[in-house]
């Protein structure tokens, strides 16, 4: 028998959204600034611009530049702002993708399309990233049947550059860098691996899906931040997702390349098709036109100095936060983040359990490992709760410093546990069985 019947009769509409606000209350409360990943808040005026400029094509489909030549000049007109805003010289071209995923998935099929056509050669096609990169290039490769070559870390989450060089081989076909890590804010050693790209002639993507938006005005907003974009030698391609500090609502990410030669190999056709030539640049079929619409009214929305004002507030928050926390006995902030991400790891203390005295005080901060560490990603709207943070912070420290190892249960006994197995294949069989049991009704 099934565990939900599909209604026979419909309901009055209000009726039904009502339903559907009440099934909100039990979620994590970002809009007050208690969530430090997932939804970027840069308050209630900007965020209501972004729908309504989002709304507006809402039912528009990304997928066709034929019927909606709107959708198509605003698109290239977010690629040749972001160009402008990422070091980009005359030759750059890009999409405008549905997040941060979609453009590394075409990135990654990009350079193996390339790699296949300028060094046949290579027939076990090797991606050398470092083990901060996001995941989202281990699923692009394992889509795409490509290996992934994880270059190691220090405890301040620096990469080693004569193991990324080492890490090198004549299969390789990507570098990669992040600008900067998710987990930890650490903007990887673009200019010297830059360098060993040029070197060796390989191409070097720099995954800037959390700082693209963000790290520009950091440095208009006065402090320091390396060179990381396309105007380094060496880099070949960026993306940035804009449903993150750009500020849209999700379904909004760019990829960049320094040349449209490069981009010819993202565009995928199928030219026998009884239903037409079929031809995208995109990953996704179908796909709302909002994406495109709000990035496109945002940037113009908020412009430069506005968004500048806004990465000022997150470094404001993300400094004081970090203060705080290294001020807080028995934590630290991980290694030297130059922007508004950043990690709380502990010697002492088990974080996870940590985490969960957070959330017992309603605050939502998620777990990390390999070492366990909370992740927190600040955004503007969170320099309204840096005080009250801090001080539940140091509460639910100093509570879990008196925790005994067998008072440590729930989520935190799970998470620290699967962060531990030396076995990772069975790391990973927990969480298939994890997600796979979550997804279905019981
Ligand atoms: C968020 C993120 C991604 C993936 O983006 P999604 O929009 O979640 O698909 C990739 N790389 C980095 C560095 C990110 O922060």
């Amino acid at each position: 028998m099934s565990r939900m019947e599909f209604p026979q009769q419909g309901l009055p509409g209000l009726k039904v959204l009502d339903e559907i606000k009440a099934l909100k209350t039990g979620d994590s409360d970002w809009k007050n600034g208690r969530v430090f990943s997932l939804v970027f808040n840069a308050g209630d005026e900007i965020k209501q611009f972004a729908e309504q400029a989002f709304d507006i094509f809402l039912n528009e489909n990304g997928l066709s530049p034929f019927a909606f030549p709107s959708l198509l000049k605003m698109e290239n007109e977010v690629v040749a702002m972001m160009i402008d805003l990422l070091g980009g010289g005359e030759q750059a071209a890009g999409n405008v993708t549905t997040g941060g995923t979609e453009s590394l998935m075409s990135i990654v099929k990009t350079a193996r399309d390339y790699a296949r056509d300028k060094k046949p050669h290579i027939k076990e096609p090797q991606l050398v990233m470092p083990l901060s990169a996001h995941p989202a290039f281990n699923k692009a490769a394992h889509f795409l049947g490509i290996k992934t070559v994880i270059v190691p870390t220090d405890t301040g989450s620096v990469v080693d550059l004569d193991a990324y060089r080492s890490a090198i081989s004549e299969n390789t076909i990507m570098l990669v860098g992040s600008a900067p890590s998710y987990p930890h804010g650490i903007i990887d050693p673009i200019e010297e691996i830059g360098r060993i790209a040029l070197e060796k002639d390989i191409w070097f993507h720099v995954d800037a899906c959390v700082g693209g938006m963000v790290l520009p005005f950091v440095r208009m907003a006065g402090y320091e931040v390396p060179p990381f974009d396309l105007s380094v030698p060496g880099v070949w391609s960026i993306s940035a997702d804009i449903h993150k500090y750009g500020y849209t609502p999700k379904g909004a990410s760019i990829v960049l390349y320094r040349s449209s030669e490069l981009r010819k190999y993202q565009i995928y056709v199928y030219a026998d098709w009884p239903g037409g030539v079929y031809a995208t640049s995109s990953v996704a079929g179908s796909h709302s036109g909002g994406g495109v619409a709000s990035s496109w009214g945002i940037f113009r929305f908020l412009g430069r100095e506005g968004y500048t004002r806004l990465a000022g507030l997150a470094m404001q928050a993300a400094l004081e936060l970090q203060k705080g926390v290294n001020g807080t006995p028995g934590l630290h902030v991980i290694g030297k983040p130059l922007s508004t991400v950043f990690a709380i790891g502990s010697d002492t203390l088990n974080v996870y359990a940590l985490g969960e005295k957070m959330k017992a005080r309603r605050w939502y901060i998620d777990s990390q490992q390999m070492p366990p560490s909370l992740h927190m990603t600040v955004m503007p709207e969170h320099v309204k709760i840096v005080g009250s943070f801090l001080a539940d912070l140091r509460e639910a420290s100093a509570e879990t410093e008196k925790l005994k190892p067998e008072d440590i249960g729930g989520e935190a006994a799970l998470y620290g546990m699967i962060g531990s197995l030396p076995d990772r294949g069975a790391a990973r069989d927990i969480a298939v069985q994890f997600l796979n049991d979550l997804y279905q009704l019981h």
